[in-house]
């Protein structure tokens, strides 16, 4: 049971008291899209054109974390093919998990078995998450501009926060002071043993 957007709206309110959170460390990275133009909101500068960046895994200096091993205290679920995980802590949103492929593929790399395979665990997840009291959507994202190895986010959203939707709840999940880790732990938990109703192991 995630928490309410009451409860969710009250913590917010002990950390400011109009609303209005500190801005998070997203703002400063160079991808972040805007700056303040004479008092007003307005887009960066686009900047010129470059070659693309080798991502972790492609770059002989950054070699591929996820070959590496999943670190056990952050798996949620797994299987023959598959590893769920979670990021170390609770964050803005009440949950954020990560869908990983054990073998270094890409997207687009997944034979069809394994295409099959994320269809379905990704529709069990969606379906398992969003059926937690308290959560209002999942939304399912794959950008892997960062990372080679591939890997699915799960973003699930707080219930009746109306500023909270869509793409922007990814912002959200950096602003929001996080939610208490037992109620955190306790949903993690609830995920894994209802994902291993259709196999694999709950491991958290
Ligand atoms: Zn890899």
């Amino acid at each position: 049971m995630a928490e309410s957007a009451e409860q969710v709206h009250a913590r917010v309110l002990q950390h400011a008291s109009d609303g209005r959170l500190p801005m998070p460390d997203l703002g400063e990275w160079d991808v972040f899209p805007w700056e303040v133009r004479e008092g007003a909101v307005a887009p960066r500068a686009l900047r010129p054109p470059e070659a693309e960046r080798l991502r972790e895994g492609e770059d002989p200096a950054r070699p591929c974390s996820s070959c590496a091993g999943f670190d056990p205290e952050r798996v949620v679920w797994e299987d023959e093919h598959w590893v769920l995980t979670h990021l170390g802590e609770p964050s803005g949103l009440p949950l954020v998990l990560m869908l990983h492929t054990r073998e270094h593929l890409d997207m687009g790399d997944l034979d069809d078995d394994l295409a099959s395979e994320l269809g379905r665990i990704t529709n069990r997840l969606v379906r398992i998450v969003g059926a937690l009291d308290g959560i209002g959507r999942v939304h399912v994202n794959r950008w892997g501009d960062g990372g080679s190895h591939f890997h699915l986010w799960f973003f699930a959203r707080t219930e009746g926060l109306a500023s909270v939707l869509g793409s922007y709840a990814v912002e959200w999940d950096a602003i929001l002071p996080p939610g208490p880790e037992d109620v955190w732990r306790a949903d993690l938990h609830t995920v894994a043993v209802k994902l291993a109703n259709w196999g694999g192991t709950a491991r958290a």
